[in-house]
């Protein structure tokens, strides 16, 4: 299962899957840590039905790999990054240890 299958919630049902397996730096943080992006921020809540409806297109709710905290970060800010590039378990770029092979 994927960070981004974990993070799927309800709140980011029929959006676009622009993000899906995809990772990121964030301009503003360090370049040195791998993001994914959960979806773009819900637009609106529906109270009657007790749903989010639409989203906003430049902006997106990110989290950084081997954590849980979501930010609000702007679309323009994400750069993508080689899925070799980061490690799957800690997000920290250039490390290996996740034990995908990098030969
Ligand atoms: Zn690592």
């Amino acid at each position: 299962m994927s960070t981004q299958q974990r993070y799927e919630s309800k709140d980011y049902r029929d959006q676009p899957d622009d993000f899906d397996d995809k990772h990121y730096t964030v301009a503003g943080y360090s370049t040195g840590i791998a993001w994914f992006v959960r979806g773009y921020v819900p637009a609106g809540w529906d109270d009657d039905d007790r749903i989010y409806y639409g989203w906003l297109d430049d902006q997106v709710h990110a989290i950084m790999v081997g954590d849980d905290r979501v930010f609000t970060v702007d679309v323009d800010d994400l750069t993508e990054i080689d899925e070799l590039a980061f490690c799957h378990e800690c997000g920290q770029v250039g490390c290996g240890h996740d034990g995908l092979d990098r030969s």
